[in-house]
């Protein structure tokens, strides 16, 4: 049956959004700032609405996709969001989204963590991360399984955007990663392309497959390891670091690393394995 919904904030991904609630069939009210960004949307069919107020107004959802949390409450400081579930899609910090849940006055509040670009939305893998009340997914999952896979992570309001966090964590050490090799490929003039997809693909597929295994090692605190231990890590990453200098490359996006691994063998810790490392960053 289709669903009353507003979408606040019409960018790049609110548009998106607002476009697969339509393709679903939905009955879709927009508001954006800056009106014209509008028009595409209600040429597929959405109503208009001219304030904030006028859209939260229209449905019981309201789903709002805005720049920041400021420009959240800029857009909605004068707006009665009682008897509302309002569902923030808004990008921010943990701290934001438990704030805007007590300042959410009287609405059942859902804070996400959007875990694709626009063009994935409606689409295979795009996944988006709630909490917050469950009684507010609960009653709106299947609408919002129309933008992406809806996945509740609890109650706690900032637990999503948490989550969504350290997932970027793990892309932004991905890349660093990836640029580092690539610039030490790229110094020794060898194929980046080739060597991107023949050897470091395969390679990091194969270490992403002990990714459970490292969630269990920190998990039970067991650090012993069967691999290599950090002495050996060490003596790794000297060597790295020695022969991105004589490449004329810098190891910048390396030595955070090696800096806590050499603080933890500077201990006398040298012997357990590269999980163990999880204490240096408490
Ligand atoms: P855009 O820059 O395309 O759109 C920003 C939106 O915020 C526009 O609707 C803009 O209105 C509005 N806005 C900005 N400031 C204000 C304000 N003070 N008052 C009212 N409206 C305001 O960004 P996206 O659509 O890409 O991103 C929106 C949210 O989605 C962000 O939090 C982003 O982090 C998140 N997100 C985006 C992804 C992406 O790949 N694009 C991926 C995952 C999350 P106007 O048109 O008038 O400028």
């Amino acid at each position: 049956m289709p669903d009353n919904i507003t979408v606040l904030g019409l960018g790049l991904m609110g548009s998106a959004l607002a476009r697969a609630l339509l393709a679903a069939g939905h009955h879709v009210t927009v508001w954006n700032r800056t009106p014209a960004k509008a028009d595409p949307l209600i040429a597929k069919g959405a109503a208009r609405a001219a304030t904030p107020a006028e859209a939260v107004e229209a449905s019981p959802l309201v789903i709002v996709c805005l720049l920041d949390y400021p420009s959240v409450y800029e857009a909605l400081k004068e707006v009665s969001l009682a008897g509302k579930t309002v569902v923030n899609l808004t990008t921010g910090r943990p701290a934001e989204a438990r704030e805007a849940a007590s300042w959410a006055r009287g609405a059942d509040y859902l804070d996400g963590g959007i875990m694709a670009v626009p063009q994935m939305i409606a689409g295979p893998g795009a996944l988006i991360l709630y909490s917050g009340s469950k009684d507010a997914f609960d009653r709106h999952e299947q609408a919002l399984a129309v933008m992406a896979e809806p996945r509740y992570v609890g109650a706690d309001p900032g637990m999503a955007p948490l989550l969504d966090l350290a997932m970027l964590t793990g892309m932004y050490g991905q890349i660093a990663g990836f640029l580092e090799a690539a610039a030490l490929v790229t110094s020794a003039k060898y194929p980046l392309t080739e060597f991107t997809t023949t050897l470091l693909i395969p390679w990091l597929n194969a270490m992403a497959a002990l990714g459970s295994a490292w969630a269990e090692k920190i998990e039970t605190g067991d650090h012993r390891t069967e691999v290599s231990n950090l002495e050996i890590n060490k003596a790794g990453l000297e060597n790295l670091v020695r022969t991105f200098r004589e490449q004329g490359v810098k190891p910048d996006l390396l030595l955070p690393m090696k800096t806590v691994i050499d603080q933890r063998v500077a201990k006398g810790l040298g012997h357990e394995g590269l999980s163990v490392l999880i204490e240096e960053l408490a």
